[in-house]
């Protein structure tokens, strides 16, 4: 199982984010973003794949842009039950602060997923509330640190598409996909979620 980094960092008695478990995986493999507003905010892009869901810190977030390429900093698997967390990581936990699932739905890769992530250029489509139609992610060329684990996200031209002259999506469509919350709301109610959670 390749959550052994995720485990390391967080201690489940104290955090709400789901303890690695097997992967039960969808028939659809699923793709979320996670808006964190950690240390510094950075979006979540997840991709399940084999039982867990790959995973890249974009700093500015997704864009439609195709001319915009979005920085994405590869990080450690989460388990797939990852794709459900909305909510509060307390103060002095890996990560605190609030995140929000901003947006979540399917993804069909275009050929093999370890093909294509070991080659450092993986081409797929997302169909999810935000974010649809095609995209990339392409490795950069190591440069001493954070060697390997910086990639840049890309969107295809496609319908689609959209152009620069307009606010970004993350501005646009801030709201959670599941919960239709603001951040603030989030940050503020996280007990009722975590026991939501951890009942069901
Ligand atoms: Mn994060």
């Amino acid at each position: 199982m390749a959550l052994e980094e995720y485990q390391r960092k967080r201690d489940f008695a104290r955090t709400p984010e789901p303890a690695p478990a097997a992967g039960k995986g969808h028939r659809r493999p699923i793709f979320v973003v996670q808006e964190h507003h950690a240390t510094r905010l950075h979006y979540d892009f997840r991709l399940e794949h084999a039982g867990v869901l790959k995973s890249w810190a974009v700093p500015k977030g997704p864009s439609l842009d195709p001319a915009e390429k979005r920085l994405a900093v590869r990080v450690e698997d989460h388990p797939v039950d990852y794709g459900d967390f909305e909510g509060l990581i307390p103060e002095g936990e890996y990560g605190a602060g609030a995140v929000r699932l901003w947006d979540r739905g399917t993804w069909w890769p275009d050929g093999d997923v370890d093909a294509s992530l070991s080659k450092g250029t993986a081409s797929f489509r997302l169909e999810g509330s935000k974010l649809r139609g095609g995209g990339r992610l392409v490795r950069l060329r190591a440069r001493g640190r954070g060697e390997g684990k910086n990639w840049l996200l890309i969107k295809r031209r496609d319908e689609a598409a959209r152009s620069a002259d307009w606010e970004g999506v993350t501005e646009e469509r801030p709201e959670s996909v599941a919960s239709g919350r603001a951040i603030d709301a989030i940050a503020e109610a996280p007990q009722r979620d975590w026991q939501s959670e951890r009942a069901t």
